[in-house]
């Protein structure tokens, strides 16, 4: 068994202080590191020690060929993914193989970029009386996704939504989300390169927002945020702070 496990680090969504403590300090430790190079921010590697690698260019058996003979001679190993890896990470094949070659791993969570985007916008996905659920989910493309859970079929729930890996897609989007049952002017906001320098933020509604993101050139790294908690409508507070709510550290008055 290698005594380093290999550490599959969730990177955050770009910002180079957005990462863990644990996640820092594994890859300052590092003898070998490889990161998903098309939305890990190569700032997080300045002054690293160990070896570097970039995914992008290279398949599942490619990255096994690194990560694999560096873990068996006792290198400790990141695979530095962006978000959290988790989330559409991939990491599920990774772990099988090293499953299969019998070496460990751990996973370390980061800041996925659905949070940060939400941070962004400042604002809270769960309003009391307005929604209590957030779904993470993204638009069919060359990955299909489920019938069951079409982004149609999603909108009837009308929770909010935080759609990945579509903004290329926006006017289909949209269409689907209005044909499932969102109202046209439901809040959207998209937010591109969250917390990098140069994030940009278009606000709009159901249906206007595939012409703004159109008119501002958004086709990739973007989060796509829908749902009324996004408006300004008035809502509900939330019971835990309410001055007549008691609970196991407060005794409302
Ligand atoms: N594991 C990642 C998601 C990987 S899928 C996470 O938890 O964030 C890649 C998609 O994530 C992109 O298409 C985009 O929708 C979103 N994304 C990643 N980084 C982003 C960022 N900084 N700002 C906005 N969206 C981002």
């Amino acid at each position: 068994m290698n005594n380093h496990p290999v550490c599959f680090v969730g990177a955050g969504p770009g910002a180079p202080d957005l990462i863990t403590l644990r996640g820092r300090r594994l890859l300052d430790e590092a003898d070998l590191i490889v990161y998903a190079g098309s939305l890990v921010n190569p700032v997080l590697l300045e002054g690293v020690r160990g070896e570097v690698h970039d995914s992008a260019g290279l398949d599942l058996d490619r990255i096994m060929d690194l990560v694999v003979p560096a873990a068996r001679a006792g290198k400790r190993v990141v695979r530095l993914h962006t978000g959290d890896p988790a989330i559409y990470g991939a990491i599920r094949e990774q772990m099988r193989r090293l499953d299969a070659e019998g070496i460990a791993y751990e996973v370390v969570p980061g800041v996925s970029s659905a949070l940060a985007a939400a941070a962004s916008l400042k604002t809270e996905l769960t309003v009391p009386e307005l929604t209590q659920t957030v779904i993470f989910t993204r638009q069919a493309g060359r990955t299909p996704v489920p019938e069951r859970e079409s982004l149609r079929n999603l909108a009837a729930i009308r929770a909010s939504m935080c759609i990945f890996l579509s903004v290329s897609m926006m006017e289909e989007v949209a269409g689907e989300l209005m044909a499932g049952g969102y109202p046209e002017d439901t809040p959207v906001a998209v937010v591109e390169k969250a917390t990098w320098p140069g994030e940009r933020i278009v606000r709009g509604r159901l249906a206007d927002i595939a012409r703004r993101i159109r008119e501002a050139g958004m086709k990739k790294t973007a989060m796509i945020l829908v749902g009324q908690a996004l408006g300004e409508a008035d809502s509900a507070e939330s019971r835990l702070y309410a001055s007549g709510f008691s609970h196991g550290y407060r005794r409302g008055r």
